[in-house]
């Protein structure tokens, strides 16, 4: 134990007297907690279970004034290491917080952080209204985390993202300080609300969150349709998108991804496939978007195309979507996950990319993702943790993220940059746009205690 790690073990131990049933010294105990999906492993000196705010003000006073490092965490279904703890360093869980009002008058609800996404959405559709933002880990992830990655979803084309629906937050900085920014304030003039969206733990901890919600929508068939080529399918989604219509849904899973999830669930029986679009059209005009839909689906020779209207049944169809990372997850040892973005017109240019670097490559990767975004998720697989080492993978990612700039695209789709992309950030901003977004972080957090060594590249 070094000297700093001596002096920190003391201080939990102080610490613990005030908070013995909050407070857990024996981390071994909870390996979850060292980790996040990016399966990055550090093992904290302590983690809290945050209750109140009262709570977060006095441990984070704490342990400023002691210099300790402090990792937020919501669900730890990040796939870039924002939740992963700093070593030596508090976890500061926010999930208890578990707060969830409707107010079905003004369309509105106030959350606490800790609230799983599929529950809000639950309780707003009791009340006829509707939360859109669903990612795909919409049965675990909670809204403190959504909001720190400003999570997109399978709704997000049509419906936006997480900051498309955040009205206000209230917020803890490490001085112990209560930020209330939009409804919280009733103004927001510095849009305070958007600093604190995407901000990946590293400015304050978002302890309470106004969303808006909008009526719940009529829904339309959903539809699947598979391809014996992915730029076939990925044609489809430009040709939709060129016509101007905007499916609620339109994921694309390539044929890996596809033998993963039917290997996973077996939900339905679909014909070889080398690429599916799942899509969903809501509103007034859903049944003639779907038509339309449908006959630009047939313009591409589909190998087979489903509709389902019966929700019960549709589960089935999307069920291959819903399992898709964790069945990808299951089908190998190490699962290395990127995701990025280009404008939707590039996306076949995009997939025609990963399909060339699944050939030349001797390891497996495999595509998804919203593509009515231009979000894919891309993923690199392996069995040999010597490729992980080997600077393989590294190579592979690298030239995925100079395919997507070159495409006019983001490194970052929804994720977010925390540990795992922080070294390719100069990709994406300048040197003077990333020192700005260090000063921001400098007047939130002086002395670096808030996630420190995630989202910015180290010193050269
Ligand atoms: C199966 C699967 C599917 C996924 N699908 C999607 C998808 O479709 N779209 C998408 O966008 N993402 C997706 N993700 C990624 C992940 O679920 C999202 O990034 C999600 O928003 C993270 O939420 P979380 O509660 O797990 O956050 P965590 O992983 O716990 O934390 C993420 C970051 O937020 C910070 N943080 C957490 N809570 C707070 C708080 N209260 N205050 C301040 N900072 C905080 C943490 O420090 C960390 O930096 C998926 C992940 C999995 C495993």
């Amino acid at each position: 134990m070094n000297k700093d790690s001596e002096q920190h073990s003391s201080f939990f131990e102080t610490l613990k007297r005030d908070y013995s049933e909050n407070l857990i010294l024996d981390t071994e105990t909870l390996p979850d907690y060292a980790r996040d999906a990016s399966e990055i492993n550090v093992r904290p000196s302590a983690i809290f279970f945050a209750e109140n705010e009262s709570e977060i003000i006095d441990v984070l006073k704490q342990c400023r004034a002691e210099n300790i490092p402090i990792v937020f965490r919501g669900a730890g279904t990040g796939y870039t290491g924002g939740a992963v703890p700093v070593s030596g360093g508090l976890v500061l869980s926010l999930e208890r917080m578990r707060k969830l009002e409707i107010d079905s008058k003004n369309r509105m609800a106030r959350c606490g952080p800790g609230i799983i996404t599929i529950e809000l959405m639950k309780e707003a559709e009791k009340f006829g209204l509707f939360y859109p933002p669903d990612p795909a880990s919409y049965d675990e992830s909670v809204l403190g985390g959504n909001i720190a990655e400003n999570a997109g979803g399978l709704h997000c084309k049509k419906y936006g993202v997480t900051k498309d629906y955040v009205i206000g937050l209230r917020a803890i900085t490490v001085e112990g300080e209560i930020i209330k920014t939009g409804y919280y304030s009733r103004n927001d003039i510095f849009n305070l609300t958007s600093v604190l969206i995407g901000s990946e733990g590293l400015l304050a901890a978002i302890t309470e969150i106004a969303v808006r919600l909008i009526n719940l929508p009529v829904i339309g068939p959903t539809i699947l349709a598979s391809y014996s080529k992915p730029d076939e399918a990925a044609s489809v989604v430009s040709e939709i998108i060129r016509l101007g219509i905007v499916p609620s849904v339109m994921e694309y899973m390539d044929g890996d991804a596809i033998n993963c999830s039917n290997r996973y669930e077996k939900s339905i029986d679909i014909e070889k496939a080398e690429a599916i679009l799942l899509l969903e059209t809501t509103g007034e005009n859903c049944r003639g978007e779907a038509k339309m839909i449908e006959n630009i689906c047939r313009q591409y020779n589909p190998v087979s195309l489903m509709f389902e209207s019966d929700p019960v049944l549709a589960e089935n169809l999307w069920k291959i979507r819903r399992n898709l990372s964790k069945a990808v997850k299951a089908s190998v040892k190490y699962k290395i996950a990127e995701d990025v973005c280009v404008p939707p017109s590039k996306l076949p240019e995009l997939v025609e990319f990963v399909s060339q670097l699944n050939n030349e490559y001797p390891i497996r990767i495999n595509s998804y993702g919203h593509a009515g975004d231009g979000n894919l998720h891309v993923n690199f697989l392996t069995d040999n943790k010597e490729d992980l080492k080997n600077g393989l993978i590294k190579k592979g990612i690298v030239r995925l993220f100079r395919k997507t700039i070159e495409l006019g695209g983001t490194l970052s789709g929804e994720h977010g940059i925390g540990l795992t992309k922080k070294d390719y950030l100069e990709l994406e901003f300048n040197d003077d746009t990333i020192e700005r977004m260090k000063d921001i972080k400098a007047v939130f957090d002086p002395n670096n205690l808030l996630n420190p060594g995630k989202m910015f590249p180290g010193k050269k």
